[in-house]
């Protein structure tokens, strides 16, 4: 009899399956968690870091204002910033690209295309380098030719509009600490920062400097998932507890990423770690009440009290209970978390 009710498949069949059924809840929800171990991180996340553009600000990033510093006109500073972010995967040089086309302006034959990393891209026509980068000097974007700045295009962003509501829930779930992490420039973060009320911002940083960041959110907190969608943010998207990639960032981060929003909207993150809380929640009470049971009737089984059918309710009826528990946070409907 104490050989029957010390049988451990209760445990052994719905630990795993509380969390497969916890994984499809969050799917259902809008957030593809990529295994068990980053359920539980995302369980217990108090440190929440945000990249800032594309993240935190939508796609809608558009080009305010074109100057020129130099003998080019504005519209061929447009049209060499245009030329040169022709490949780029970054929100800014989508936003430069929709302006150059809205405007009719042409590209130009350029070549010897190369990411900066962090700061922006470079491209050259076999005499000039050109390149689209942040500048140590202007809040613009600079538009340089051999390394001298020829012209700034100002950028505008705007915070998502779910991103303040979604701030709000983090904090109200106990996320006591949202950071911004940026390779912009400070009054760039300051602006976006503030009207989502983040007081913790570090700008101008390299993705090694996200890196090191996030490490030291990790010994401050105990653990820092990290939420963002650029080629730079894969490094960063790697070392946190739970990286988390936006659906349509680049291929890089979605790749690096332990979790993807499916769709391009911030929403899904607090119903996501309230599923991953009550999957947690649901593997721990399985295993509770499977070892009060079976400690209990294998006593009883000691003192020869317990007669056999209780020793095969405690196993199957048991398992079948902790199965049937699990179950439910699939059944559930993603509303209801
Ligand atoms: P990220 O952290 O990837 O957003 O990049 C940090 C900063 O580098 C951005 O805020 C821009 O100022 C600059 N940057 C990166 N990539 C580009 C690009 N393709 N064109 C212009 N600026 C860029």
């Amino acid at each position: 009899m104490c050989l029957v009710a010390s049988c451990p498949c209760s445990i052994v069949i719905s630990v795993p399956l509380s969390y497969f059924a916890g994984i499809g809840a969050a799917s259902k929800a809008g957030v593809l968690i990529k295994g068990g171990k980053f359920v539980e991180a995302l369980a217990k996340a108090s440190c929440f870091a945000f990249d800032k553009t594309g993240t935190l600000t939508d796609n809608h990033i558009s080009v305010k204002e074109i100057k020129s510093l130099s003998n080019y006109s504005e519209k061929e500073i447009l049209q060499i910033a245009y030329s040169v972010e022709a490949h780029s995967a970054h929100p800014i040089a989508a936003a430069i690209r929709d302006y150059a086309k809205e405007n009719h302006i042409s590209k130009l034959e350029l070549k010897d295309h190369a990411e900066l990393s962090g700061s922006g891209v470079t491209a050259s026509d076999g005499e000039h380098i050109y390149s689209v980068t942040k500048s140590a000097e202007y809040t613009a974007t600079a538009v340089t030719k051999d390394g001298a700045v020829i012209g700034l295009i100002s950028i505008a962003e705007r915070p998502r509009p779910e991103a303040k509501d979604v701030l709000e829930k983090l904090r109200s779930l106990g996320v006591n600490q949202l950071v911004m992490l940026s390779g912009d420039k400070e009054a760039a973060c300051q602006k976006v920062a503030s009207e989502l009320s983040i007081t913790d911002i570090h700008a101008e940083l390299l993705p090694e400097d996200k890196v090191r960041c996030v490490e030291d959110m990790i010994k401050a907190n105990g653990s820092c998932c990290f939420v963002g969608d650029g080629i730079n943010d894969a490094p960063v998207l790697t070392r946190s507890d739970c990286g988390i990639a936006m659906g349509l960032g680049s291929d890089a981060a979605i790749e690096s990423a332990d979790a993807v929003l499916s769709a391009q909207t911030l929403t899904a993150l607090p119903r996501a770690i309230r599923i991953c809380r009550k999957t947690m929640n649901t593997v721990r009470g399985n295993i509770a009440f499977s070892l009060i049971v079976k400690a209990l009737v294998i006593i009883l089984a000691a003192f020869g009290i317990a007669p056999l059918w209780l020793a095969v309710v405690s196993d199957t009826g048991v398992c079948l209970i902790c199965v049937l528990n699990a179950v439910r946070l699939i059944k559930r409907k993603a509303s209801l978390f």
